[in-house]
C-alpha cells in the first residue's frame, strides 16, 4: 500500500501548524516547526497572498495530513461524508476519527497515528473479538477493541496499563486499562473531536 515517506516535520512547517505526527517529540523543544516555523523550500519565508482556494486547500491538506490518509482514500471518504444525512464536513470527521488506528491512538495505545497504523499492522488487536490489521477499518457504537491474548505481554503493552490510566480519553470511548480494551460509546460529535479545523473550508474544496 502506498504510504508517505518523507519528513513528517515538513508537513507541519507547510501547513504552518503543529500537526503532532511524531508523539512525543512533539512536545520537546527539539520540535522542528518550533524551531523553524517557515514552510519548507529556498523560498519557504516568502511572503505570499493567500486567496480563497488556496484557504481550501490548504485545511483539506492539513486534515488529510492529521490523519495520514492519502489523497485517493481522502477523496473517497469525502464522497461517504457526503452521501451520508447530516453536516458533510462532521460527517468526514466522524468517520476518520471512527478509523482504527485513530481510535488507538486517542486511547493513549499508541504514541502517533502512525504508529498506531505499525501497531495494527502487526495484528495486535481484535475487534469484536476477531483480530484485525486493517488500519483504516471502520468501527461504529458498541464495537469492542482489545489488545490480543498473548500480546499483552509484550512491549509496547506490557509497560501500557499503568500508563493508560492516565489517560483522558475522550467521552465517546470508554477504556478499560487492566484488561488493554476499550468499547465505542457512541459516534463522536464535533465539540468531541479535539481538533482546530475548519472542516467547512475542505466541504468547499471538493464542492468547486
Ligand atoms: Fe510537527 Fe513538531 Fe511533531 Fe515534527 S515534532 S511532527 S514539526 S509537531
Amino acid at each position: 500500500m502506498a504510504r508517505y515517506t518523507d519528513s513528517v516535520c515538513r508537513l507541519c512547517r507547510r501547513e504552518g501548524a503543529k500537526l503532532f505526527l511524531k508523539g512525543a517529540r512533539c512536545y520537546t523543544k527539539k520540535c522542528a516547526f518550533e524551531r523553524r516555523p517557515s514552510p519548507p523550500g529556498q523560498h519557504g519565508v516568502r511572503r505570499r497572498k493567500v486567496g480563497e482556494y488556496g484557504l481550501q486547500l490548504r485545511e483539506k491538506q492539513k486534515v488529510r495530513r492529521i490523519y495520514r490518509i492519502l489523497e485517493k482514500q481522502f477523496r473517497n471518504y469525502f464522497e461517504v461524508a457526503e452521501s451520508r444525512p447530516g453536516v458533510t464536513g462532521e460527517n468526514l470527521l466522524r468517520i476518520l476519527e471512527l478509523r482504527l488506528d485513530n481510535v488507538i491512538f486517542r486511547l493513549g495505545m499508541a504514541s502517533s497515528r502512525d504508529h498506531a497504523r505499525q501497531l495494527v499492522g502487526h495484528g495486535h488487536f481484535a475487534v469484536n473479538g476477531r483480530a484485525t490489521n486493517i488500519p483504516s477499518y471502520q468501527l461504529k457504537p458498541g464495537d469492542t477493541i482489545a489488545v490480543r491474548e498473548g500480546r499483552r505481554d509484550r512491549e509496547p503493552f506490557k509497560v501500557a496499563k499503568d500508563a493508560l490510566r492516565a489517560v483522558q480519553v475522550p467521552d465517546w470511548l470508554t477504556l478499560d486499562p487492566a484488561n488493554l480494551s476499550a468499547t465505542i460509546a457512541a459516534a463522536p460529535r464535533r465539540d468531541q473531536m479535539p481538533l482546530e479545523l475548519n472542516e467547512q473550508l475542505v466541504v468547499e474544496y471538493y464542492s468547486r
